[in-house]
């Protein structure tokens, strides 16, 4: 049902809008939240009790953070992600070109 809320501007981007709530998008109402240091201290509490819960995927991210220490200590080359630029491309003005051989 189209229309169905009042017409209000957005208090995050003022944006004019018909939908439910004050906030235009969950963007905007997340922008506008306050996080206090008590809700950071809670959430750093739950993620270091998950951490050291046992958890199969708590476990898997330790595992991850260790072997990039370990690869790092080693001297080894961390994972590269390929070059997303070609051999016969180039970027200038932001834009990507490419030459014809
Ligand atoms: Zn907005």
């Amino acid at each position: 049902m189209p229309n169905q809320y009042k017409s209000k501007i957005c208090p995050q981007c003022y944006t004019e809008h018909r939908k439910r709530g004050p906030f235009c998008s969950k963007v905007c109402s997340n922008k506008a939240r306050i996080v206090t240091q008590e809700t950071r201290e809670k959430k750093a509490e739950s993620m270091r009790a998950f951490m050291n819960s046992g958890n199969e995927t708590a476990e898997k991210i330790i595992w991850s953070l260790q072997a990039t220490k370990e690869e790092r200590e080693d001297g080894l080359p961390l994972p590269q992600t390929p070059d997303p630029i070609g051999r016969n491309q180039f970027v200038s003005g932001g834009d990507l070109w490419t030459q014809d051989d």
